[in-house]
C-alpha cells in the first residue's frame, strides 16, 4: 500500500490539472450535449490507458461511458464494477461566478467533489496499479453514467447488469465528513408529486361556489407529515408547493413535491401505497399522486460490513485511519446492493459542500483515496 500511496502523491500535481479539465467542462444532467462532451472527455482519458471503451448512446439523457480494464494476465477471476457519474446539477455558466480555483490546499469549482474527483481518481489509480507492477486477478468495469443527478433512469437498467456480474461494486461518491467516512448505509429514496384540482369563485362574493385548491393541499399536507417514522427511518417531506392564480381568486390547481427517504427495503411498498391511498378531503376536490419510491436503500448487510473492514485494513497499512458513516442521501450503489452484490460507496474524495457555491475537495485526500481505491482493485 505504501508504494502505491507513493506513486500517487508523486502524481498530485496532474490528478488537480486533470480535475480542472473535467471541472471546466460543465456537464449538467439536463443538458445532453454538454454532459455528453463531458463524457467525450473521460472517454478519451480511458483510451489513452488502453480501456475497452464504450458509450451508451442515449436519445435524451447523456450518453453513458463504459470502460473496461484488465492488467492482470489470463483469465479473469471474476468482475469489480466501479461506478460514478459524469454529470453534475450546476447549470452551464455557473464556472462565471465559481470558477475552478486551487487555495488553502483545496480545490474549489463545481462538481469537484460530486463528483469530478472520483472519475480523476480512477484513472490515477489503474495508472499507478500498472506502474506497480500489479497483476490484480479480476476484470474492471468503469461506469459512469450522465443521469445521477436525476435518478438514473436511462442508466439503471444497465448499472444493474453489469452489477449482476460483479462480485463487489465500489462507488466513487463523495466521502462522508471532514475524516473521510465511508458510506456503509444510505436511506431509499422516492418523489412524488401531489395534484389538486378544486373549482375557482370569487373570493370575496361568492366563496361557497368554489373548491379551495390551495386548501385541500394544505390538508393533505398535514395527513403526508403523520407518515413521518423517525424510529423506522421514514421521512416525508413536503418540498416545493404552488397553487393559486391571484388574490381575489378562489384557486383551482395547486400542487406539492414530496421528497422521500426511508431506511429499510420493505417498507416501500408500504410507502407507495399510504401515497396512492390519500383521499380528497374537502367536497368537490381531486387529487392526484405521481411518483413514489425510487431509489432502495443501501443497508448495512455483513457483506458491506466486510468490505468496510477490508477497506479500513488497507488504509491502515499506509497509517491512515478510516471511519464509516450513514447517509440520508442515495446514489447509485443503492441499486446495486439491493440486488445483492456488496456494495461500498464514498470512495471518492473527502472534501464538502456538495451542490453549493462552496464545493471543494481536499488536496491531500487525492493521492489517498486513489491508493485505497488501488489497493481494492488489487485485492478483492
Ligand atoms: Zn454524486
Amino acid at each position: 500500500m505504501s508504494a502505491l500511496l507513493r506513486i500517487l502523491k508523486g502524481r498530485e500535481k496532474e490528478i488537480v490539472r486533470l480535475l480542472g479539465e473535467f471541472v471546466r467542462c460543465e456537464s449538467p444532467s439536463h443538458d445532453k450535449a454538454a454532459v455528453d462532451r463531458m463524457g467525450r472527455t473521460v472517454a478519451r482519458e480511458w483510451q489513452r490507458r488502453g480501456a475497452r471503451v464504450r458509450i451508451l448512446r442515449q436519445a435524451q439523457a447523456g450518453n453513458h461511458v463504459r470502460a473496461e480494464v484488465r492488467l492482470g494476465e489470463g483469465r479473469p477471476a471474476g468482475q469489480i464494477l466501479v461506478l460514478g457519474h459524469l454529470d453534475t446539477v450546476y447549470p452551464l455558466g455557473t464556472l462565471a461566478k465559481m470558477p475552478f480555483r486551487v487555495a488553502n490546499q483545496r480545490v474549489w469549482g463545481p462538481g469537484t467533489f460530486d463528483m469530478k474527483a472520483g472519475l480523476v481518481l480512477a484513472l490515477f489509480t489503474v495508472d499507478a496499479l500498472r506502474a506497480a507492477g500489479v497483476q490484480p486477478r479480476k476484470r474492471f468495469v468503469f461506469f459512469w453514467n450522465a443521469d445521477e443527478e436525476i435518478g438514473s433512469q436511462s442508466s439503471r437498467g444497465e448499472i444493474e447488469r453489469e452489477a449482476i456480474r460483479s462480485d463487489a461494486v465500489l462507488v466513487l461518491e463523495p466521502a462522508y465528513g471532514r475524516d473521510g467516512c465511508l458510506k456503509t448505509a444510505r436511506k431509499g429514496v422516492g418523489t412524488a408529486e401531489l395534484i389538486v384540482t378544486g373549482r375557482s369563485a370569487h373570493a370575496g362574493i361568492d366563496p361557497s361556489a368554489g373548491v379551495n385548491a390551495v386548501h385541500e393541499l394544505a390538508l393533505q399536507i398535514a395527513r403526508l407529515m403523520k407518515m413521518n417514522d423517525r424510529r423506522r427511518g421514514i421521512t416525508v417531506q413536503t418540498t416545493v408547493v404552488a397553487g393559486g392564480t391571484t388574490s381575489n381568486v378562489v384557486p383551482e390547481h395547486a400542487r406539492a413535491k414530496i421528497d422521500i427517504r426511508y431506511s429499510h427495503l420493505a417498507d416501500a411498498p408500504k410507502i407507495d401505497q399510504r401515497l396512492q391511498s390519500l383521499r380528497p378531503i374537502l367536497k368537490g376536490a381531486r387529487i392526484g399522486m405521481r411518483g413514489g419510491v425510487n431509489r432502495p436503500p443501501l443497508e448495512r448487510t455483513h457483506a458491506v460490513v466486510k468490505l468496510f473492514h477490508h477497506a479500513r485494513e488497507l488504509m491502515s497499512e499506509m497509517g491512515l485511519p478510516l471511519d464509516e458513516a450513514s447517509t440520508g442521501g442515495g446514489s447509485d450503489g443503492n441499486f446495486t446492493s439491493a440486488l445483492g452484490v456488496p456494495t461500498l460507496d464514498g470512495l471518492g474524495a473527502v472534501g464538502n459542500g456538495a451542490h453549493s457555491l462552496g464545493e471543494h475537495v481536499v488536496i491531500r485526500s487525492l493521492p489517498e483515496r486513489a491508493a485505497l481505491l488501488a489497493g481494492l482493485l488489487a485485492t478483492l
